[in-house]
């Protein structure tokens, strides 16, 4: 395999915390093993459009601890093309960049994946979102802190909700995947989770209410993933204020506060491994793989898998959840 000299480093899609920290990493590991680095702007469309700049390592000084990324992400319809990623790849060409170091969600890794294959070009793929929906990895950069957000976010809302003996439908991110509405249901004595993964769950909210959230309780909070089949937690509401004109209904959306903020130790040190990570995949002449963790040990997934297979929930989790809001 051609020896690889110079790494460009990208994020890409939906910002997550702790990509700031994968950044650090990446790049000072790469500089540590001898590489030269290239920092490439706003994802994709940045690679095509060539807004690329030498990297050194105070180039990532006092980083790790901020939210968002320093790389700045974007969306890029060009990149979907094959002549916008011929593009990318002449770009790639003239600065000399050899292989790519990808940090995003499910959509940057396909991208990825179909670039790697059409150039036969190495790429390396962390694991950027706050949703956890990517297979193959315990966790993502960026999850854990989004889920101690919405815990602390529920912890304030239940001040209220207590207060006035109300019934509160706190919608969080996750269309396609419930971990941050399970989980985020768990970690804050929520009294349901209505995921995706789960249709019945919404049948089992509706028992649940019919027969009264126990009467001793002062405030009930479900959290509800993002979605356009129940209508998210607005949906859910107007249902339950239809049906159950008893109930004294709120709604929160947490929305884009998900996103922000700095990342936990747990993210900042898991974005340091993975980002070390990378480079050492590359060393070990490791090709189109996604790093993952599981349990506590680094992992490298093909994209094929990362991408395509589905992330299943612990269904045991549903089951606390369940039990524990009696
Ligand atoms: P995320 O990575 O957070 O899932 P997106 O789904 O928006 O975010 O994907 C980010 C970018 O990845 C897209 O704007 C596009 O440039 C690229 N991408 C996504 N899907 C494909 C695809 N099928 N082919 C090529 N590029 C893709």
């Amino acid at each position: 395999m051609a020896e690889i000299k110079t790494i460009g480093i990208l994020t890409s899609g939906g910002d997550a915390p702790g990509m700031n920290a994968a950044i650090r990493a990446v790049t000072r590991s790469a500089i540590y093993s001898g590489l030269n680095v290239k920092g490439i702007y706003r994802g994709y469309r940045g690679l095509i459009a060539d807004e690329i700049v030498d990297f050194h390592t105070q180039n990532v000084s006092n980083i790790i601890q901020m939210g968002g990324t320093i790389l700045k992400t974007a969306r890029c319809k060009e990149f979907q093309t094959p002549e916008g990623r011929q593009l990318a790849y002449d770009v790639m060409q003239r600065h000399k960049i050899d292989a790519l170091v990808v940090i995003g969600g499910d959509g940057s890794l396909t991208g990825a994946r179909i670039f790697a294959n059409e150039f036969n070009f190495p790429i390396i793929g962390l694991p950027g979102t706050i949703d956890n929906d990517l297979y193959g990895t315990d966790s993502t950069i960026g999850y854990d802190t989004a889920l101690n957000t919405i815990m602390q976010c529920v912890d304030k809302i239940r001040d209220t909700a207590t207060s006035h003996e109300r019934l509160f439908f706190i919608e969080v991110m996750g269309r396609d995947a419930g971990f941050l509405a399970l989980n985020g249901a768990i970690a804050s004595g929520a009294e349901a989770a209505i995921i995706p993964e789960i249709s019945t769950q919404v049948d089992q909210l509706a028992e649940l209410i019919q027969n009264g959230f126990r009467k001793s309780k002062n405030s009930s909070i479900v959290l509800v993933a993002e979605s356009p089949v129940t209508g998210g937690a607005m949906g859910l509401a107007e249902r339950v204020k239809n049906e159950y004109p008893g109930y004294d209904v709120r709604v929160s959306i947490l929305g884009h506060l998900q996103r922000g903020g700095s990342p936990t130790a747990y993210d900042r040190i898991l974005a340091s491994r993975m980002g070390a990570a990378a480079i050492d995949a590359l060393m070990d002449d490791q090709r189109n793989v996604m790093i993952g963790i599981k349990n506590d040990e680094i992992v490298y997934v093909p994209f094929t898998r990362a991408i395509k297979k589905e992330k299943p929930i612990n269904r045991d989790l549903l089951e606390t959840l369940r039990r524990l809001s009696i």
